[in-house]
Parts: C-alpha cells; sequence; structure tokens
C-alpha cells in the first residue's frame, strides 16, 4: 500500500501530495488516499512483516503516508508500541467482561500527540519545510517542540495562554519559540491560519500538514488489534477534542479488516467529550449531522476545541457502529482520573479522566454487552494536569516514631 494523492472528503476531487488541506472546488477536507486497498493475498507475510518491524509505530509504515523504504527510526523520537493493559479490577467495579486500557502516555512527550506529529513532521521534511509549527490545547504543543528538536528544525508552539503550567513547562524546555495567545484554542488556531498563508517555510503540523497529520492516529487502531492477537475489540471508548483521533481509530481498523488482516467489523465507537466543551455529544444527542460551535469552559482543557474540524464525521461513525457520543461533568471527569488511577494503575490526565468517565455512564446505562471486550482509550498522562487531582485525597503527616505511625493508622494497626 502507497499513498497516492489527497482527495477531498466531500467531493473526491483529487490534489498530489504537498502541502495542502482544503479542497479549492467546495473548501472540504483533503485526506490521504492510498492506491490499493484490496486484499493481501498472503496475510501471513504482511503479519510476519509487521511483526519485525521496529518497536515503534514505523512498523506500519506500508500503512503511512511517506516515501521512501520502511526506516528503523524516522524522526529520532520514535512513538507507538504503547502498552495495551487488561484492567480486571476496573471491568470488575462496572460489572463488565473485559476491559482493556490503550495506554498512550507512554509516548516519547507522554500523550498520543507524538503519532500525529512523527508522520506530520517526516512528511514535512520530505516536502522540504525547516520549521514546524501549530495550534495546540497542550500536549500538541509538547510533541511538536520536542520533535523539533529532535530532528534539528526550528518550531513555533501556539497556545491559549490560560494553559495548564505543567503543560507549558513541558513545552518551554525544549527550546522551542513558544507564543501564548490571548484567546482561546479556537482563536489561536484561527491565528495560525492566517501564519500559515504567507510562511513557505512552515509545516503547521495540524493545518497545511493535516492530513498526514491525522493518519498518525490510525496506528492506535493498529496496534490495539495487533496486541489483541490480530483480532478486533468489540468496543472502543475515544476522546473526542477535534474528533480526527476518534475518525482515525475507526479508519485503522477499517482498512486492516479490508486487506484481510483482521476479520469482523469495525468496533463500536463511543466517542467521550466534557460537558463544558461538548458540541459533538450535543449534536449526536439532538440527532443533528453538523456541530454547533460552543465557547469551551471545562477542566480537560486538551479536549477544549469548541469548533471541532471532524465534528460531522465522528457523529457519522459513531451511528454507523451503533456507538454514541456522550458528555461527562467535571466532577465526573475528576472521579474517572481516580477511578482508572485507584483500579488499573493508571493515571491519565483529565481527557483520560473524560474517557473513563464515559465508560462508567455506558456501564451505567446498560449500553455494555454481556460478552463485550471494551478497550478505553487513554490519551495523556496524569502528570499533565496535576490540578485536576489536587485535594482529592488525603496524606498522613506523622513524627519519625512507631507511635506516631500507630496512632495516625490506629485503625487498622494491629500488631
Ligand atoms: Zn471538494
Amino acid at each position: 500500500m502507497a499513498a497516492k494523492q489527497l482527495k477531498c472528503r466531500e467531493c473526491a476531487t483529487e490534489y498530489p501530495l504537498e502541502a495542502r488541506y482544503v479542497c479549492s472546488r467546495c473548501f472540504g477536507p483533503l485526506e490521504v488516499g492510498y492506491d490499493h486497498l484490496e486484499r493481501f493475498p498472503d496475510v501471513g507475510e504482511v503479519r510476519r512483516r509487521i511483526q519485525g518491524g521496529p518497536q515503534n509505530m514505523w512498523r506500519y509504515h506500508d500503512f503511512l503516508p511517506l516515501e521512501g523504504p520502511q526506516p528503523r527510526t524516522r524522526t529520532g523520537l520514535p512513538a507507538g508500541c504503547t502498552p495495551l493493559i487488561r484492567a480486571d479490577r476496573l471491568a470488575q467495579r462496572l460489572g463488565l467482561r473485559e476491559v482493556w486500557v490503550k495506554n498512550d502516555a507512554h509516548n516519547p512527550t507522554h500523550s498520543f500527540k507524538d503519532r500525529v506529529v512523527s508522520v506530520a513532521a517526516t512528511r514535512a521534511r520530505e516536502l522540504g519545510f525547516d520549521t514546524l509549527a501549530c495550534a495546540s490545547t497542550g500536549n500538541l504543543a509538547n510533541s511538536v517542540a520536542a520533535h523539533g528538536a529532535a530532528l534539528g528544525m526550528a518550531s513555533y508552539v501556539l497556545i491559549p495562554a490560560d494553559l495548564e503550567e505543567q503543560k507549558i513547562l513541558a513545552t518551554g524546555v525544549y527550546g522551542t519559540n513558544l507564543v501564548k495567545v490571548r484567546g482561546t484554542y479556537d482563536d489561536v488556531n484561527r491565528l495560525c491560519t492566517e501564519l500559515s498563508g504567507d510562511r513557505d517555510n512552515w509545516a503547521f503540523v495540524n493545518i497545511n500538514m493535516r492530513p498526514y497529520y491525522a493518519e498518525g492516529s490510525k496506528t492506535v487502531a493498529y496496534e490495539i488489534a495487533e496486541q489483541l492477537g490480530w483480532e478486533l475489540p468489540d468496543r472502543c471508548v475515544v476522546p473526542i477534542a477535534s474528533g480526527s483521533l476518534f475518525t482515525k481509530i475507526g479508519k485503522g481498523f477499517e482498512e486492516f479488516i479490508d486487506v484481510g488482516l483482521l476479520d469482523g467489523e469495525v468496533p463500536t465507537m463511543n466517542g467521550a467529550q466534557a460537558t463544558g466543551c461538548s458540541p459533538v455529544a450535543t449534536a449526536f444527542e439532538a440527532g443533528q449531522d453538523v456541530c454547533r460551535p460552543v465557547k469551551p469552559s471545562t477542566i480537560a482543557k486538551s479536549l477544549a476545541i469548541g469548533n471541532p474540524a471532524d465534528g460531522p464525521y465522528a457523529l457519522e461513525l459513531a451511528r454507523a457502529t451503533g456507538g454514541s457520543i456522550d458528555a461527562v461533568t467535571d466532577d465526573e471527569i475528576r472521579a474517572g482520573i481516580r477511578l482508572l488511577a485507584e483500579t488499573a494503575g493508571v493515571f491519565t490526565e483529565t481527557a483520560g479522566g473524560v474517557t473513563a468517565a464515559t465508560l462508567v455512564k455506558l456501564a451505567e446505562r446498560g449500553d455494555i454487552g454481556a460478552d463485550e471486550r471494551v478497550v478505553l482509550v487513554i490519551t495523556g498522562d496524569g502528570l499533565k494536569t496535576l490540578d485536576a487531582v489536587r485535594g482529592s485525597f488525603e496524606a498522613h503527616e506523622v513524627e519519625p516514631t512507631i507511635d506516631s505511625f500507630k496512632v495516625a493508622f490506629a485503625q487498622s494497626v494491629t500488631a
């Protein structure tokens, strides 16, 4: 399989594989098209080739929009091959049979964004750009700054000025040009779109490189299937910001099914949003095909995109697979973070709290069948949003003596 062209999702007009993201005929979004999606004659051979590849997402090189032979590493900052953890205690707590946690906090900058940036940055290099840039709600900022450093490319990272301090610190440290914009993410994104118009050597990973960038998210689905022994899960719960990760996970499963690497159907896809920024969940509930933009107000800042570019496609995928798109409150998000930490030993950021809380909601509503295998996609690390857990537990302060310890634990110490 090789990338063949960029193709408009709306009118199917084709364009060459360059830095271009919007259809000049109908203003629809462009997507990478591949030259063959027929079944592989020898699936076993393809599986062996993938398994013999590097221990990172470049093992799926054949399914990504890049030139040249499969490399051992492309960017010097290899993403992917993150753990898929069976979470029996979480399943038990919710009365479910089988729950797995795909923990993408295990990427180089601790979020799934390293997957999309790796593809966009590598493609940017191939196309001759010398500067990386992005509009970010935080995780993308970390990743673009780190990839710029690893590749020796200049970088400009634009963020909303009120972003969590942890994410700002974890971006600036890489020596990027960090720009705090007084406005929402949607303001930042609009500014970047304007800037990209007159800077020919700048690759905005999520604007003019967006078709390539988005393809990186497919590798989450590839890995889940490979880690389940080339089987499909029945259901995936995935957070929604722009809706790109959600739809590309669906596409990843679909491609592996189309080429014969997997048997079955695309899993039921459940999207997760915060009520403080839930344009896609609101449209789903109302039975609408498009999302009405909102002004975000939620602790889940990495999901705070009020005008989600892929919202309509996310709605389409949720409906086509019998899934849903739900929204949870900030208190439910905090509880979701604690639930995942206490039952699975996984500390996630607020976006992961949204995902975990949505799983709780689906379980309580009885949406999940008795024999289902469910995968929870955790996109980022809890250390990035420490404020969300501050004050949520008590520490015992004692004198350095056994007596003091015994007093503090009078109820439970019997010796
Ligand atoms: Zn078009």
